[in-house]
């Protein structure tokens, strides 16, 4: 299909560039460090960041191993590990004062625990320097590695967040070594090692699943014990990537959101410019006070 859908009014944004935002993006290349926020071109960069609300570090270099049809990462030889990154995103994050910090990474499956270690390791130095941020992880899914996943609850995150990304039949258009079930595996493993952790996962929308199938996708998150759901619409990051097939009205992902939390989920971000990450510092209350 080579006919693009056109992109609806409530999606072009504005984005005002303040002092203090372009002082951050300074920081970042200072400290060396990555953030899916200016990666992602994330629609939400200026709320989040000048509101010191969250941001979200991505570690373990900029090159991933895999090349998910809807990310917008390079895909090749993974960097050098970086030992020093944990320390720098503590830093990071005292500097922005951040009230919630999200850390992700790419996919390093050259790496025999996933990058579990450094992933703990990057949760205990935020703590150390910064005790009133709360923390959230959001790896990749370890190859479904057991141990890999100990390691990586070792570092007593506040929120477990991995994404189950799209529903169940067009997984492997989209996602490229990720499975659906093994998704849902790392989810509920978690609660059996950390049952207090709020578990949370996030799906795209416009990648041409049905409603049927969304329903379907949050009855399986629920039923493997998953909290908080985010939906967000699917946008294209370059030509290369996959189209969009439909963008969903608000009124739509109001609906979705009626649903989410009819269905049980104790928590749900669903619109067109949600992110895994959007409103996270509110969830962590949300999640916990149920
Ligand atoms: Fe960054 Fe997430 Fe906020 Fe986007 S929604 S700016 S990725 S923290
Ligand atoms: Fe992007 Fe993550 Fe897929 Fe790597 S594993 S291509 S970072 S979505």
């Amino acid at each position: 299909k080579d006919e693009y859908v056109r992109k609806p009014e409530w999606l072009k944004i504005k984005i005002n560039t303040t002092k203090s935002f372009t002082g951050l993006k300074k920081l970042m290349r200072e400290k060396k460090l990555n953030t899916v926020c200016e990666e992602a071109r994330c629609p939400n960069i200026h709320e989040c960041w000048s509101e010191r609300q969250t941001a979200t570090f991505m570690i373990l270099g900029s090159v991933c191993t895999r090349g998910c049809r809807f990310c917008a990462v390079a895909t090749g030889m993974p960097n050098e590990l970086d030992w020093g990154e944990p320390e720098r995103v503590a830093d990071s994050v005292e500097i922005m004062g951040l009230r919630h910090a999200v850390v992700t990474s790419v996919a390093r499956d050259d790496l025999a625990d996933g990058g579990a270690s450094v992933f703990a390791e990057t949760v205990r130095a935020i703590r150390r320097k910064n005790p009133g941020t709360t923390v959230e992880i959001l790896p990749s899914d370890m190859k479904g590695d057991y141990q890999s996943l100990h390691t990586l609850m070792s570092g007593k995150p506040d929120i477990f967040n991995h994404n189950i990304e799209t529903v169940r039949r067009l997984t492997k258009r989209v996602r490229a070594i990720a499975m659906y079930d093994r998704s849902l595996e790392l989810l509920r493993r978690v609660k059996e090692i950390a049952p207090d952790v709020p578990t949370k996962s996030s799906m795209m929308l416009g990648l041409g699943e049905t409603k049927e199938e969304i329903l379907e996708t949050m009855d399986d998150l629920l039923a493997n014990n998953v909290d908080i759901m985010a939906i967000g619409q699917y946008l294209q990051p370059t030509k290369k990537h996959l189209n969009v097939e439909k963008y969903y009205h608000p009124d739509e992902f109001a609906e979705l959101k009626q649903i989410a939390l009819q269905k049980g989920f104790k928590h749900c971000e669903a619109g067109p410019l949600v992110r895994s990450s959007y409103h996270a510092d509110e969830q962590v209350n949300a999640a916990s006070a149920q």
